[in-house]
This record gives C-alpha cells, sequence and structure tokens, in this order.
C-alpha cells in the first residue's frame, strides 16, 4: 500500500494511474465496518484509495472533536492486510490550505433534519470535505456506510449539486454478532456498555416488528422509553421516517418505504442507528 500526505503528490500518482478508481473517506480508528467498505471497492474497482482524516468542520462539538478515537498505526497494518492500494492522510492545511475550501452547500430540508437538528453545521462540514476530496480524486465510485444513512442521503445530493460523474455505492451496516452497529465511538465504550449499547439496535427491531399500517408515532415513544430503561442518558431522536427525503411519517399508509433512525447518548457516547422498515 502507497501512503500519501499530500494534495499534489496524490493528484501526480492519479495522473499516472489513469483508470477508475473506487474512494473510501474515513475519520480512521477503523473497524470490520470500514473493512466492508474497503472489500467492496476492490470487488469494484482497478484501484482502491481509502482516506483517514479527522474533518474538523463536521464537529460541532470541539469535545467530541478532542475526544476521537486515533490509532494511525493499527489502521495502517488493517488497511494493507485489506490490499487497500493507496492511503491518503493529509494534514488540516493540506484539505483546508484557506477559508475558500469552507463552502456553503444548498442541501434544503434535509441539513436540518435529524442528525442536521441535532449537530447544527455538521452536514455542511461532511459536504465540504467530501466535495473537496473528490475534486482532489475524481473516484468512478464512492463507497459509503448505511450506518450513516442520512449522511448518505446528503452525499447523494452533493453528487447531484456538483454535477459528479461519480457513483455513489451504499454498504449495509456492519454489525457486531449480537446486533450492535460497529462504530468506532463504541471503544469508548467498555464491554458492559456494549451490551446496554445493544437496546439502540433491538429497539428499532420491535418498531419493525410492531409495525401496521395506520398511526405509528407511539412506537417512536415506545423506542425512546426502551433506551432511557436501557440506561441511556438522553435520546436526541427515534424517527420513522420516509425512507428518501426522511421527513417524519406519523401515518404509514402501508406501502411507503419507511426507515427508522435513532441518536442517543450511552455513558457520554453518542451513537446513532437505522433499519428499513419495510424491505
Ligand atoms: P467514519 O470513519 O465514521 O466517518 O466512517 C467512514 C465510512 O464508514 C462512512 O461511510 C460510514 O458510514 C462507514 N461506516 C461506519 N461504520 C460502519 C458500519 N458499521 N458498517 C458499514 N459502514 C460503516
Amino acid at each position: 500500500m502507497v501512503l500519501i500526505r499530500t494534495v499534489n503528490e496524490l493528484k501526480k500518482y492519479i495522473n499516472n494511474w489513469g483508470s477508475p478508481i473506487g474512494f473510501v473517506p474515513t475519520m480512521g480508528a477503523l473497524h470490520s465496518g470500514h473493512l466492508s467498505l474497503i472489500e467492496a471497492a476492490k470487488r469494484t474497482a482497478p484501484l482502491t484509495i481509502c482516506s483517514i482524516f479527522v474533518n474538523p468542520t463536521q464537529f460541532n462539538d470541539p469535545a467530541d472533536y478532542q475526544q476521537y478515537p486515533i490509532s494511525i498505526e493499527e489502521d495502517i497494518l488493517l488497511l494493507e492486510q485489506s490490499g487497500c492500494d493507496v492511503l491518503f492522510l493529509p494534514s488540516v492545511a493540506e484539505i483546508y490550505p484557506d477559508d475558500s475550501f469552507k463552502r456553503h452547500f444548498n442541501l434544503g430540508r434535509m441539513e436540518h433534519l435529524l442528525e442536521g437538528a441535532h449537530r447544527p453545521g455538521h452536514f455542511q462540514g461532511v459536504c465540504q470535505v467530501v466535495s473537496r476530496l473528490l475534486h482532489i480524486i475524481s473516484p468512478k465510485w464512492l463507497f459509503m456506510g448505511r450506518k450513516d444513512y442520512q449522511q448518505c442521503m446528503v452525499i447523494a445530493q452533493l453528487l447531484q449539486l456538483e454535477q459528479m460523474n461519480t457513483e455513489l455505492v451504499i454498504v449495509p451496516t456492519m454489525r457486531n454478532e449480537a446486533g450492535l452497529a460497529m462504530s468506532s465511538r463504541n471503544r469508548r465504550l467498555n464491554e458492559a456498555a456494549q451490551h446496554q449499547a445493544l437496546a439502540i439496535y433491538h429497539s428499532l427491531i420491535q418498531i419493525r416488528e410492531q409495525l401496521q399500517p395506520g398511526p405509528i408515532q407511539h412506537l417512536e415513544q415506545q423506542a425512546i422509553n426502551n433506551l432511557l430503561e436501557a440506561g441511556f442518558s438522553h435520546v436526541d431522536y427515534v424517527s420513522i421516517a420516509n425512507a428518501s427525503t426522511l421527513e417524519p411519517v406519523t401515518i404509514w399508509d402501508g406501502k411507503s418505504e419507511l426507515v427508522a433512525l435513532a441518536a442517543a447518548f450511552l455513558h457520554g457516547v453518542r451513537l446513532i442507528d437505522n433499519i428499513s422498515l419495510t424491505n
């Protein structure tokens, strides 16, 4: 695996390469969820580039940024084992040499729903870094995890806005044997807490099991109660939403595609998860 730290060096490498690229952007602290994106890229693309960059502009909470886990040596080892071709490991100055790279994107309502409502500015930051990376790399395929469902929807919108010739490939959420969605933030939870954290997945499954056409809002409230009873200190949201717009759905017609999404705090760690309710 080639390790590249500067934009110029990466552009030179890509020019010489001259064939389609699969790209996997990450913030590091890699786990098997990230590696499933690398595997998907390797199955599809002749060259796989992974980036590790903890993007300051997408953290609305400075403490969350400060505490974000970093394990670069382990990450490099995992990427080498996974057969990743290139690791791009830029500094903040490489990605944001000046403020012109901190652009504003017109994301419409999606920006203010769910994660957007609870993490103001988060999706602007995500779009800033992803668009910067896409303009540097020009990948044919961009691999992202369904674990961050709203992020996938936002990036699909970004690709349209920027009229980019990149196909978004959404990879299923990787879970541990018990069902907990793999997340870099799980590292901040001990074994007992990771067991407690399963309540988030179980609450979503319970919504799916009890879903019937008609009023469905009580299912959200029941899931919130489950999380609080399981020891979560605060629930940002549990939402049953339209699978493409993410607008809340309170009365289900029995046909439209739905997704259930949740974000909640356990021992100071903010966890998110989602599942499809209709397929
Ligand atoms: P992050 O490093 O958390 O920014 O994530 C980088 C990419 O990995 C994003 O596209 C995430 O959606 C994806 N990802 C994170 N966790 C998982 C998971 N458990 N399963 C599949 N993809 C994931």
